[in-house]
């Protein structure tokens, strides 16, 4: 289908509560769902929780509950997230639905048949935290790279999947495809890491049980790669109707640490089992704090986005993540910066600009919308081809700053015009032409602001539904108006 968008977030791994750095992959694939509805696409957007693994089992036995309570509980955690974050998914999956599971067995058995699974000895140093293998080569000092915990030597038998085998096609995959891996950076690190030879990838486990059964062996279950990968097509219903029309995924949108995954793995696996190939593999940086540290729980700094949710508009966290830090690097978060921001782009700028042309028009026309013409000169400074091209090039923050240079544009405009000294034909177009304007940024801030373009938009009596109504030519002449009230309340420090 060409009119389709299909867009993913990794999912979760819930041993722990969620962090900012999932809430912030999740704010990003929000902001690129909603604008791709906005363009009268179809849009199918999925995250969920990745429940299986050892480090879940240790989790659940620390807090008392059997695995599958635990991911209950904890995979609602997750939901809370989004509901407080208006992420508007489209299906939240969960790994250990028995939909999933039955792809992810399926999978397994149809590339095992092809003959690229085959049964070996895997032997190496394993990292239990990562639930990962190590070559020596990652170690660092003979420790964990992520943890720098002393790893064990571990030997078990486990199926393999020949990823060796694949190597060339990704190479050409990535080569071929402009888009194949965004940034280009992340791009060029791949292309790099594949001039080394390919292990071959272990897919089982016989040392926890908490897992998928490898359907031809039950002894093991399917570590991973063919399970929580998997997510991606069985949460789009493999290989039924919705995935005809689905796949292939146009983003994966996942942070920097998992692009390897996401692209040679995951690609191998796809070629492996005759799928088609995702377009795009986008990467998101870091939420670092202020301190410049990566929030980690051990190291006790890690903000909490529910707490934050709870704190402050949402829309204002939305909008600070989005317009601070530049889409595809690192930035960091703060929380001062974050009241900045609210209070002089949100509450002084876009806030004052609804409340005073609402307020004129109702104190000058009864909160009816004039008849009038368009001044073209303010209409002109708002480029929305250019917001169009920085959103399609994932320069998210680009395109909500073009926005905000029109929110700014249209108070000077009120400054400059003096609406209150004119009257007759020349205030209706001044009135005329404010309303106008304000219809076209609640539609550009509903995919970043969803909650107060809503209430600009019931405000003007209209719905946000399309791109297309920006500066429409269908007028809200006639139109009864209401003051929407405060849409963002000034902080004080
Ligand atoms: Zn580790």
């Amino acid at each position: 289908m060409q009119n389709k968008f299909y867009i993913t977030t990794a999912i979760d791994y819930p041993s722990s509560n969620p962090h900012l750095g999932h809430a912030y992959e999740k704010l990003c694939a929000d902001v690129l769902a909603r604008w791709n509805r906005l363009l009268g696409k179809q849009v199918f957007f999925l995250t969920g929780t990745d429940e299986h693994g050892l480090k879940i089992m240790r989790a659940a036995q620390k807090a008392g509950l059997t695995p599958q309570a635990f991911v209950d509980r904890q995979s609602e955690k997750f939901k809370e997230l989004c509901s407080l974050w208006n992420i508007s998914y489209d299906r939240f999956i969960r790994t250990t639905e028995k939909q999933h599971i039955k792809v992810a067995q399926q999978i397994f058995k149809k590339i095992y048949e092809k003959g690229d699974i085959y049964l070996g000895t895997y032997t190496g140093k394993y990292c239990a935290d990562c639930e990962t293998f190590y070559t020596e080569k990652d170690l660092i000092d003979g420790k964990c790279p992520v943890h720098g915990k002393e790893c064990e030597l571990v030997s078990e038998e486990s199926y393999f999947f020949r990823l060796s085998k694949y190597k060339e096609k990704v190479i050409e995959y990535i080569e071929k495809n402009d888009l194949s891996i965004w940034p280009a950076g992340k791009k060029e690190e791949i292309k790099n890491r594949l001039k080394q030879d390919l292990l071959d990838l272990s897919v089982s486990r016989t040392s926890f049980d908490w897992g998928i059964p490898v359907p031809i062996n039950p002894k093991h279950v399917q570590y991973v790669w063919i399970d929580a990968l998997i997510n991606y097509i069985s949460g789009v219903d493999y290989p039924n109707e919705q995935f005809k029309k689905f796949w292939p995924a146009d983003v994966h949108l996942i942070g920097k640490d998992i692009v390897w995954h996401h692209t040679v793995i995951w690609w191998s696996i796809l070629m492996a089992a005759n799928i088609e190939l995702p377009k795009t593999v986008l990467v998101h940086g870091f939420i670092q704090t202020e301190s410049g540290e990566k929030m980690s729980k051990s190291k006790g700094n890690v903000i909490d986005p529910i707490e934050l949710a709870k704190n402050y508009n949402i829309d204002s966290i939305r909008y600070y993540l989005i317009r601070e830090i530049p889409f595809g690097e690192d930035g960091y978060f703060s929380e001062e910066k974050l009241i900045e921001r609210h209070n002089t782009e949100l509450a002084n700028d876009l806030g004052n600009l609804v409340n005073r042309t609402l307020a004129m028009t109702e104190r000058y026309f009864s909160g009816v919308v004039p008849a009038g013409s368009l001044d073209v000169e303010l209409k002109e400074k708002l480029n929305l081809e250019k917001v169009k091209q920085h959103m399609q090039k994932f320069e998210l923050h680009l395109a909500l700053a073009e926005i905000m240079s029109f929110v700014k544009a249209c108070n000077q405009y009120i400054n400059e015009k003096e609406p209150w000294k004119k009257q007759g034909k020349e205030l209706s177009d001044i009135i005329y032409t404010l309303v106008e304007a304000l219809r076209a940024i609640a539609i550009l801030l509903h995919a970043f602001m969803p909650a107060s373009s809503e209430k600009i938009a019931n405000a003007l009596s209209i719905e946000v539904k399309s791109i297309e109504d920006v500066f429409s030519e269908k007028g809200l002449a006639g139109k009864k108006v209401t003051k929407p009230g405060i849409l963002f309340q000034k902080i004080n420090r």
